[in-house]
């Protein structure tokens, strides 16, 4: 193969043949083409793109990189969710624990930040002992025995697309639909599905910043899912807003076990102190998305008949506390010490500093800006600037008060975990211009726009 050539015909936007594109991903997983060349490859599919055709084949060429998981015959359906990504977006956490008790087996293979955006394996690193390494064989052993795992794709997992997304980061070439949509397919279909419910994100701290990019989006990715023989669905929501209350490694984990807790109750920020029952108010946008990803997830696999009664469903199990069992039981499964987990959960923060942002003027929040969020979240230490950056567990926001609420002069809008005071303070003067406060209340957004079937 003359790769030199590909890369000029595709800069020229000819169409390349499935052989050739799958000859390529061979060559490149093998060490046998340059990272520069495979770059000025990325770029000009970056500006050419991929016609629908060429799109399956590097998807299909990139999963085949490598191992796909082989699950023994069970009757509980193998079903995932994948995020395109968001600020405070936890929710693959509870949702998997809910889907094993909903009678699922879930093999969350899932990444860690990207951009601003968080990861589920770098909010999961912040549980004692947690592993989220493990090999092919524990994690079929583990979704066949709890029913639910989540963890990092193994080194022998879609290599094809751990060594291409490095090269995407370092290139600029990361906002690429056909790019994005192997890079994700690619991983779901090696876990060998037989659902999946994709949470495409639009807004300003969204890959997709508009509605239509999103739209496009979880098109293709809905008409290939479902071409390779996945039942794919796709809801498209709003990431304008953080999702839920808090937003930061460990504060994510502490807000996806409230909303597991049966004794939780969904409370206004003004209320925003430990409950009597003893358990964190968390807010309705968070069980709402989990509720409605469980919901397709039982409607796609024939589990309900109609998303009303499959919401039902899944809201009376969340409500039995059995997924807050099984929670426990997945963590421990992959290492997790559940005392010092459940030490560390009683503590309010475990940041060096907590301080708490007020509001200037009474009045309705209007805005609360999940790209500032996830900037200062980002320059706290909660992500990465560079590819070797160490993240801070404990840094983060959290008590956030969101569009539609109403905070008194100098009531809380948010709160911020620091490692330090001067981190805090320079944290505290662009948290304040995240949010707007206006006399008038603002008409409410819906979270879920749309879903692509
Ligand atoms: N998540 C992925 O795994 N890949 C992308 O390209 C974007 C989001």
């Amino acid at each position: 193969m003359n790769f030199l050539s590909l890369i000029e015909s595709k800069r020229e936007g000819k169409i390349l043949a499935p052989e050739q594109i799958q000859e390529f991903i061979r060559e490149f997983t093998a060490g046998k083409i340059p990272d520069y060349q495979m770059a000025a490859m990325l770029m000009a599919i970056y500006f050419r793109g991929l016609n629908t055709a060429e799109t399956t084949a590097l998807t299909l060429a990139m999963r085949d990189s490598g191992d796909v998981l082989k699950f023994p015959n069970d009757k509980r359906p193998l079903v995932d969710k994948h995020s395109t990504g968001g600020i405070g977006d936890k929710v693959s956490l509870p949702l998997a624990p809910l889907l094993a008790c909903l009678g699922f087996r879930v093999p969350m293979i899932s990444g860690r930040g990207l951009g601003i955006t968080g990861g589920t394996l770098d909010k999961l690193d912040s549980i004692p002992g947690f592993k989220t390494l493990l090999p092919a064989e524990k994690i079929i052993a583990q979704v066949q025995k709890v029913g639910c795992v989540i963890c990092g794709q193994t080194d022998k997992m879609v290599p094809a697309d751990k060594k291409i997304y490095a090269l995407r980061d370092a290139s600029g070439t990361v906002p690429s639909i056909p790019l994005i949509v192997a890079s994700i397919l690619s991983k779901k279909l090696a876990e060998n599905l037989d659902a999946l419910i994709l949470d495409v994100k639009f807004g300003c701290a969204a890959f997709m910043q508009t509605k239509s990019a999103a739209r496009k989006l979880a098109k293709t990715m809905v008409a290939l899912g479902t071409e390779c023989g996945t039942n794919t669905r796709a809801i498209l929501t709003d990431m304008n807003t953080p999702l839920g209350r808090a937003a930061g490694n460990w504060l994510e984990v502490k807000e996806s076990v409230a909303a597991l807790d049966r004794r939780t109750v969904v409370a206004p920020v003004s209320d925003f102190k430990k409950s009597e029952t003893g358990a964190m108010p968390v807010l309705q946008d968070l069980r709402e998305l989990v509720l409605d990803c469980a919901a397709h997830l039982l409607v796609q696999t024939g589990k309900s008949k109609s998303l009303a009664a499959a919401r039902k469903l899944a809201e009376a199990c969340l409500n039995s506390g059995e997924p807050r069992k099984k929670w426990d039981e997945m963590i421990a499964a992959q290492g997790a010490d559940l005392k010092a987990f459940n030490q560390k959960l009683a503590l309010d923060s475990t940041a060096k500093v907590v301080v708490e942002v007020k509001s200037e003027k009474s009045g309705y929040v209007s805005k609360c800006d999940a790209k500032i969020i996830g900037e200062v979240i980002r320059d706290l230490g909660g992500g990465r600037l560079t590819k070797d950056s160490q993240i801070n567990f404990d840094v983060g926001i959290d008590q956030m008060a969101t569009p539609g609420e109403r905070v008194e002069k100098y009531g809380t809008l948010c709160r911020v975990h620091a490692a330090g005071s001067a981190q805090a303070k320079a944290a505290i003067v662009r948290l304040k211009t995240a949010f707007e406060i206006s006399a008038k209340r603002p008409a409410k957004t819906p979270l879920v726009i749309e879903v692509i079937r």
